[in-house]
């Protein structure tokens, strides 16, 4: 189903140490942006996690990614980082780029939180979509061109389909967290619907704590040639 890991990201130079050896697995070997270096920094990340070790360079690379680990693994930063990488800086009037989709209201505000600080040194722009907040709030979230949506499928969709001038046309980049929830929720349909909103050309990232069937099924269905990275059997 899923091919096997392949290449690493190439080097682009950024966020190493002048002309000194780069230790592997550290981010610093990644090659990322200043900026978005500086954020990592910031939240005091000293090395990657395990998780983040393997699913970085196949995010960073563009690749799409099936990620599997237990909760408490840094999955988070694993999809923010590559989300900011990609995205770079802010850009009016294009629409959302990417879109985070989260099963509960308190895990996208949990998101949100870390997508701020490790976009710190960023000029890019966050939105939150999650019920319980007021429809006004979101539109003025919304009137700022937010380059990253972070939200729940309900609330997305209520968007997608009451507020005309809202859509996901340009996005670049979807990701499913805590993905088995999302399923278990019973979200699967309004979560297909708003996937047939985006563009097909986009990278695709899906985490999750656990692969049931009906997720390796969508995974299969939703992602191009996706890349499984699984933890679970060795943490
Ligand atoms: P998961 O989504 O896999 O359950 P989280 O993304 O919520 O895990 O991360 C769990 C905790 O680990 C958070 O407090 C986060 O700030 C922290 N964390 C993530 N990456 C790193 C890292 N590279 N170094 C240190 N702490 C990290
Ligand atoms: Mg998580």
């Amino acid at each position: 189903i899923f091919a096997g890991i392949s290449r690493p990201a190439s080097q682009r130079g950024n966020g190493g140490s002048k002309g000194r050896k780069i230790a592997k697995g550290t981010f610093q070997s990644l090659g990322l942006s200043k900026d978005v270096f500086a954020g990592i920094n910031r939240m005091g990340y000293k090395l990657p996690t395990p998780v983040q070790r393997k699913s970085l360079p196949e995010a960073l690379a563009g690749k799409d990614v099936v990620c599997m680990a237990r909760t408490g693994s840094g999955k988070t930063a694993a999809f923010l980082i590559p989300v900011l990488e990609k995205l770079q800086s802010h850009s009016p009037r294009v629409g959302a780029r990417a879109l985070i989709l989260s099963p509960t209201r308190e895990l996208a505000m949990q998101t949100i939180k870390f997508a701020k600080g490790l976009s710190h040194f960023t000029d890019l722009r966050v939105a939150l979509l999650v019920g319980g907040d007021s429809m006004d709030d979101q539109f003025e979230a919304l009137s700022r061109n937010p380059d990253i949506i972070i939200g729940t499928p309900g609330r997305v969709m209520h968007h997608l389909q009451e507020v005309p001038d809202f859509s996901l046309a340009a996005v670049q980049m979807a990701v499913f967290d805590e993905a088995d929830r999302l399923f278990e929720m019973g979200f699967a349909e309004q979560i297909k619907e708003i996937l047939r909103t985006m563009p097909e050309e986009r990278q695709t990232l899906l985490y999750s704590a656990t692969l049931p069937k009906m997720l390796a099924q969508f995974a299969r269905a939703g992602l191009q040639d996706p890349q499984l990275i699984r933890l679970d059997t060795e943490s």
